[in-house]
């Protein structure tokens, strides 16, 4: 069993007061370490680590600070198959998955390193002859960070990335269920030799972490990923200091399957856009609008494609889903399911859990397609997390697009079509910040990320996401 510390201003440190918190592997129940819980005052310690440290980093030039980055997204790729087995050992995804991940989220480092050499300003022409517009952009400060469970590398460099770039100091608090893919990650920062306090790594009890984020004036900068319930409330203790905020929150995405659709291409999309990451994903699909015309056809290709799917240990090459991260993610898509079914949906592959690693580890679930459902289930409005699949008819691009947009979330919807009119169309009428058009994974680097409505506020990945860490200043210039 491992027993890993925290990373303030450049060490490795346990806790205050030595209290630890335990990680569990979600297939098996197995220890497989403990990390420190963080104090108010080891907080305290990291936000003071971040601030001393914010002047200089921000003061290095761009082309240096693009250098670390640089050199530690090449280590993450020198040691992916190492963090991948950590990230599946403590998430449960299977290995592939995670490696894929892994490479992501080295990607997005590379990316802003790139990026970060072109924080560009911009001159204004003036209206006298003796006077300059000047506009530049720089920093913003310290930003505090808080990442959620599924997936525990790239939600990182996410936003260490950029925030990096633009020259900002960093404190992260990864999920509680998977700290040490996040402790991986910023021992390798720590190797590229990224300067102490630049990065620092909190661990333990969220409340108490956040409590000193959300109140500490110097933090300038909160960037969330998780909930729309806990994003919501961060927004609201954000207002105390008017800190900047970024949430990118839960989703509800619907998969848009029109008459025209190629369904080789609709497959592909479904089996990324659903059951990656066993549905545990913001951008999964949670609603399936289908052409009625092309409804059975769908259910009969998307049975022979749940058919395909493996269940176990993420560590089993064969595995393609691995557990569900907990007891209460289990009962959650147990209770969407029982819902459809007892309202009239009906289970025609799936429909059950599979529980046997005790209390701790081994909640699977069936991936399970629901036909017949009504917009009165809880699952056509609520996020499920699940791979679970409610199939819907429709009649008309205009009723499509309806039920689209019927929901209070606004972060990812698909549509597949061959028709360029309508693919256009549609995708001007949906209210989601990410549309995957033929596209079953839309989210990379270089593109705008993030949600409307409920989903979130501001963007990841792309110039667009590292404008989140700026703060433009004009300068006006008087000339004699
Ligand atoms: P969560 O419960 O909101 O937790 C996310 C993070 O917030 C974790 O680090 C958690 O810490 C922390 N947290 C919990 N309570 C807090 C509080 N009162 N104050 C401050 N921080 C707190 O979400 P989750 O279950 O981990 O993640 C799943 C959710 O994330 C889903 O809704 C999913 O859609 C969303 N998500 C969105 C995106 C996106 O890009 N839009 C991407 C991935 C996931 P602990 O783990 O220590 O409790």
């Amino acid at each position: 069993m491992r027993s890993e510390k925290m990373y303030i201003d450049g060490q490795w440190v346990d806790s205050e007061n030595d209290e630890t918190t335990t990680v569990y592997n979600p297939y098996n129940g197995e220890k497989i370490g403990t990390v420190p819980s963080a104090t108010e005052a080891d907080v305290k310690r990291a936000v003071q680590a971040a601030a001393e440290s914010f002047e200089s980093w921000a003061e290095l030039p761009a082309t240096e600070r693009a250098g670390f980055l640089k050199k530690w997204s090449g280590l993450v790729l020198k040691h992916q198959e190492e963090i991948a087995e950590t990230l599946t050992s403590e998430q449960g995804k299977p290995l592939a998955e995670a490696k894929g991940e892994v490479a992501g989220a080295a990607k997005s480092l590379e990316w802003n390193a790139e990026e970060a050499v072109r924080i560009y300003g911009e001159v204004i022409p003036a209206s006298s002859k003796n006077k300059r517009i000047i506009v530049i952009k720089q920093p913003i400060g310290v930003v505090g960070a808080i990442t959620p469970w599924n997936f525990p590398a790239s939600m990182i460099t996410r936003k260490i990335g950029p925030a990096l770039a633009a020259g900002c100091t960093i404190i992260l608090k990864p999920a509680g269920q998977t700290p040490m893919t996040a402790i991986k990650m910023v021992e390798l920062a720590h190797e590229a030799g990224i300067p102490k306090g630049v990065i620092n790594l909190v661990t333990g009890e969220s409340k108490i972490i956040s409590q000193v984020f959300m109140s500490d004036e110097r933090i300038r900068k909160i960037t969330f990923t998780g909930s729309t319930e806990i994003g919501k409330l961060l927004m609201e203790q954000a207002a105390e200091t008017l800190k900047s905020i970024s949430l990118e929150l839960g989703g509800h995405a619907p998969l848009l399957v029109f008459e025209d659709a190629d369904m080789g291409k609709v497959m592909a999309g479904v089996k990324s856009a659903k059951l990656r990451n066993a549905g545990q994903m913001c951008v999964a699909g949670n609603r399936f609008f289908v052409h009625k015309n092309r409804y059975e056809e769908f259910s009969e290709e998307l049975k022979k494609l749940v058919k395909e799917e493996k269940m176990g240990n993420g560590m089993d090459p064969d595995v393609t889903i691995g557990p569900l991260i907990d007891k209460d993610a289990y009962e959650k898509v147990g209770e969407h399911v029982k819902d459809a079914v007892d309202k009239g949906a009906k289970a025609v592959m799936g429909g059950k859990g599979q529980h046997d690693g005790g209390d701790d580890a081994g909640y699977f679930y069936e991936p399970t397609i629901l036909l017949d459902v009504t917009d009165d289930m809880i699952i056509m409005h609520e996020e499920t997390f699940g791979p679970v699949l409610p199939v819907q008819p429709f009649t008309s691009d205009e009723e499509a697009v309806r039920k689209a947009n019927e929901s209070n979330y606004g972060l990812t919807a698909y549509l597949f079509t061959e028709s360029l009119n309508r693919a256009i169309r549609v995708s001007e009428k949906l209210e989601y910040g990410v549309i995957g058009l033929n596209d079953g994974g839309p989210a990379t680097s270089q593109a705008p990320f993030g949600g409307w409505k409920e989903s979130g506020i501001g963007r990841e990945g792309g110039h667009h996401g590292l404008d989140h860490f700026l703060e433009i200043k004009y300068i006006s210039v008087g000339l004699d």
